[in-house]
């Protein structure tokens, strides 16, 4: 036993933590908890009995004092297009959602850093659950396992997982420090090895978090902006009335500036009729060309265009294909670098906005939604 002290959870260490665990609680050496970390994130091995470098009184004092304990599948689920998506069952009924995508060669997982979401976008199924609470490290980097786990069986050409964006449920930014520190652990030799620009954050643009992001990690940065100027953009994300479009492309340049080798995506969700119509296109194109010029370089800003992914309730739909690629290309006669994102899993509800997970809501958004749901006539809003 261990004196009633509840057990640490390896998961929620980065490298840092878990030497100085080693060092201050285990009073072992350092490279233990390196030699500790391959077994858990190169070989997906949670028990200490199975880790044969590690001697016997050591794997007795991790027995003591530790555990590798990730998030529990509740169930997994393939799409026809090879979207993978697994249910994992949190705390107490809650469940989050994370999606891999393979596409030529690449895999890329999309993986949620809370349980719901209190930001309330208003083209976002997620927004509709409400908010819960945060995930720890060990939740957040638990995803990345479970899914690394899988691949390690699948005995085909998509073995990979080459990249992790942080586009799941919930604002990456409002959980900072937990999300930091798993995204160190994508990023380790010691955990999943992936290289800076292949571990990308998306934020809904809270402003002093991307200038502490700047400070304090190396990843790609995605930026959801949506609209061109602050009138729509506050209907569609409500926390632009607290960093408007200005305050935000400000934060923007600074994290450029200091990032002089990387650039920003903007995503931009076409909903047919809100947001692409040529004026929206162009009033982007100048904040884009805008960025480029106040850091003094071009392609710093490039843009993702992602069509609408529509769930029940909305009242939103999906962009026309031509508008879309009309869009596109006043974008790109503008100099804007600008890509369509092609929508993946929506056959399993697994596409941008469409993740949903089970959230025992604490505000009161859930109860709304259903309400409103109700008044429409429309009855799967459960
Ligand atoms: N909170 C973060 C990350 C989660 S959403 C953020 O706002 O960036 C990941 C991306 O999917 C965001 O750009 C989001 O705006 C977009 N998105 C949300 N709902 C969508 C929907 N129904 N269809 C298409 N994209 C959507």
């Amino acid at each position: 036993m261990n004196d009633g002290i509840a057990k640490q959870n390896l998961l929620d260490l980065d490298r840092d933590g878990l030497e100085r665990f080693f060092v201050e609680t285990l009073d072992e050496k350092r490279f233990r908890a390196h030699q500790v970390m391959k077994w858990i994130y190169h070989r997906h091995v949670t028990d200490f009995e199975l880790m044969t470098d590690i001697g016997k009184t050591l794997r007795g004092k991790l027995q003591q004092h530790a555990q590798v304990l990730p998030p529990n599948v509740v169930f997994e689920k393939p799409s026809t297009d090879g979207t993978h998506k697994w249910l994992l069952g949190m705390d107490g009924g809650n469940a989050i959602e994370t999606v891999l995508i393979p596409d030529k060669g690449r895999g890329t997982l999309c993986v949620s850093s809370q349980v719901g979401c209190g930001l309330n976008c208003q083209f976002c199924s997620t927004a509709t659950q409400g908010f819960n609470r945060n995930l720890s490290t060990a939740e957040i980097i638990g995803q990345v396992w479970v899914a690394a786990k899988h691949l390690g069986n699948v005995p085909h050409f998509q073995r990979k997982l080459t990249n992790v964006v942080m586009m799941g449920m919930g604002e990456p930014l409002l959980n900072f420090d937990n999300v930091v520190r798993a995204m160190n652990i994508m990023r380790d030799d010691l955990g999943f090895g992936l290289a800076n620009k292949r571990v990308t954050l998306s934020t809904a643009g809270l402003v002093p978090q991307i200038d502490r992001l700047s400070e304090e990690s190396d990843v790609s940065l995605a930026v959801s902006l949506h609209a061109p100027t602050d009138e729509l953009r506050t209907e569609l994300v409500p926390l632009n009335k607290k960093y408007p479009i200005a305050v935000l492309m400000a934060a923007c340049v600074r994290y450029a500036q200091r990032k002089p080798r990387t650039s920003i995506t903007f995503e931009y969700t076409m909903m047919k009729g809100v947001n692409d119509q040529p004026e929206h296109a162009r009033g982007l194109a100048a904040l884009m060309r805008k960025l480029d010029a106040k850091v003094q370089r071009t392609n710093t800003a490039k843009v993702n265009l992602i069509p609408f992914n529509p769930f029940p309730g909305t009242r939103f739909e999906r962009s026309d294909e031509t508008d879309i690629r009309a869009f596109q290309t006043l974008l790109l006669e503008a100099g804007v670098l600008t890509m369509v994102r092609r929508t993946r899993g929506d056959d399993i509800d697994a596409a941008c906005g469409q993740l949903k997970g089970q959230v025992l809501d604490r505000t009161r958004r859930q109860a709304d939604f259903r309400r409103k749901l109700e008044a429409q006539g429309v009855s799967d809003a459960a």
